[in-house]
């Protein structure tokens, strides 16, 4: 089977979000040569005609699937309907353009969500429709385990190369900031910086502070993609994590003591707490020769490097106080 090179035809399905936008920086510190990306004024992905046109047109030969409608607990609470209908359309196009157009291999994106909420832990691949799944976020999730069956099933009927990976809780520079979608990191990093800035010394962290999760820096996960499409070429999606996890109250002082020290933590039992633990299991990717670089505390402190860096777009974008 060919293998993708710096003069491959790359299309970075997703590249302004979080993980499509650390693909992008990778693939260009290796001399990707024809990145290929279309904003969505360009492409509305969940469009068929308008995307077998597009890959008509372009020609990719590699596909990172990793677009999508994405959002914190408090989002899949409030638009369900957006998560599973832009979702389910988005995986769904691509994928069948890609067979179509003849893509020698794609990479398709799902999330840790897609685990039952009681899973034993650390969550092994094969876990996956083995319980009922965690309510807050179910609508998104059964679009990604669609997803994943559609690699599933494109490769059985089609002999396609599509691969899936499951990232646990992701975050790094080009996060979401806004309030309303963001993930706790991104939300914890604004609320204490916005503390700080305003001479404000308590913060809210919501729900109880006990759920467990685990995260990945994204440069992680964008190298992780990487070394899967070079070297992975089966059914069974694969786990992506750290192996390691945290109470939310251990990450609010992380956070805390990066952004605004000495602040103190106020919990909001009022907001909800999600899945009780998602751990990933990791030993089948580490068995491969991949394991994560960056810690959580170098992670979090580059991810605020970053915030401070762009406070000029993150004010005109989601208001952040400066
Ligand atoms: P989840 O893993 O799908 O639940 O994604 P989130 O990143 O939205 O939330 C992870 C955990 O952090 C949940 O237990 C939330 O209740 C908790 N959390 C604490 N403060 C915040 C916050 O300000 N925003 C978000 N999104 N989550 C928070």
């Amino acid at each position: 089977m060919a293998q993708i090179q710096p003069d491959s035809r790359v299309f970075v399905a997703g590249h302004a979000g979080l993980v499509g936008s650390a693909i992008v920086r990778r693939l260009r510190s290796e001399r990707f040569t024809t990145i290929l990306t279309a904003t969505r004024e360009q492409l509305d992905l969940r469009d068929q005609a308008a995307v077998n046109y597009w890959f008509k047109a372009n020609r990719p030969e590699y596909v990172f699937l990793v677009a999508g409608t994405v959002g914190g607990i408090w989002a899949n609470s409030t638009r369900p309907a957006e998560f599973i209908y832009d979702n389910m359309l988005i995986h769904a196009t691509v994928v069948h353009a890609a067979h179509l157009y003849g893509v020698a291999k794609l990479l398709y994106l799902g999330s840790s969500c897609i685990y039952p909420r009681e899973c034993p832990q650390p969550i092994r691949e094969e876990y996956l429709l083995t319980g009922p799944l965690e309510p807050t976020n179910e609508p998104y999730a059964v679009a990604k385990i669609a997803g994943i069956k559609l690699c599933q099933a494109y490769r059985r009927q089609y002999g396609c190369h599509f691969i899936s990976a499951m990232p646990t809780n992701l975050y790094g520079p080009g996060d979401n900031f806004d309030p309303r979608s963001s993930h706790v990191i991104a939300a914890l990093m604004r609320r204490f910086h916005e503390a700080r800035v305003n001479g404000v010394d308590q913060v809210t962290v919501w729900g109880t502070g006990t759920p467990r999760r685990e995260f990945l820096h994204v440069d992680d996960l964008a190298d992780a993609c990487l070394f899967l499409m070079r070297g992975y070429d089966a059914e069974l999606h694969v786990n992506v994590g750290t192996g390691q996890d945290q109470t939310i109250g251990e990450l609010a002082a992380l956070v805390r003591d990066i952004v605004h020290p000495g602040a103190e933590i106020v919990l909001d039992p009022g907001k909800p707490d999600g899945a009780p633990r998602k751990l990933l299991d990791v030993s089948r990717l580490h068995a491969m020769g991949w394991c994560h670089k960056v810690g959580l505390r170098d992670g979090v402190a580059d991810t605020y490097r970053w915030f401070c860096e762009h406070l000029g777009e993150l004010r005109r974008e989601n208001g952040v106080v400066a």
